[in-house]
């Protein structure tokens, strides 16, 4: 069984229900669940990949703009299966290739795509301990 972080980003926090029903109909079991406003600083600290793109003030903007809901996922190959279950980066792109997508459904434009998840093994390991500090770490 593997874990991921899934985020419910501030534009898709108040559908927060409807996705939390969708992400267990997929067999995902929640492990741990927090909600927190994101100040800019810790905002530009989670996405420091992102640092100095041209997106990247408005990403800030947007990632603290209001609460975002931080979610443990375990199943297996949760890493893959989330990031296919949420679909392409761009809300558009996800119309057009994946429209049963969640950022199909619930995102707005390129920046404000409603949910996260990590991409990789070692970037779930380092987003689960950003929010959640005090989990073991198998
Ligand atoms: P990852 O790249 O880690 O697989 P991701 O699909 O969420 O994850 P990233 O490329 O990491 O996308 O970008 C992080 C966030 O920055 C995106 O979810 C989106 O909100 C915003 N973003 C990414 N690319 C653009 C862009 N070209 N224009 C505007 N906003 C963008």
């Amino acid at each position: 069984v593997e874990r991921t972080l899934a985020l419910i980003k501030p534009d898709a926090v108040h559908k927060s229900d409807e996705i939390e029903e969708i992400i267990l109909q997929h067999g995902f079991t929640i492990l741990q669940k927090r909600r927190m406003h994101m100040t800019p600083e810790q905002t530009s600290d989670f996405y420091a990949e992102h640092y100095g793109k041209m997106f990247f003030p408005s990403l800030v903007a947007y990632m603290s703009s209001g609460p975002t809901l931080a979610i443990v996922l375990a199943k297996q190959s949760a890493i893959t299966y989330w990031r296919q279950l949420i679909g392409p980066t761009n809300t558009q792109k996800a119309r057009d290739q994946a429209p049963e997508s969640l950022r199909a459904i619930y995102g707005t434009d390129s920046t404000k795509n409603s949910l996260h998840g990590s991409d990789s093994y070692s970037s779930a390991e380092r987003e689960i301990h950003f929010f959640f500090p005090d989990s073991i770490v198998e």
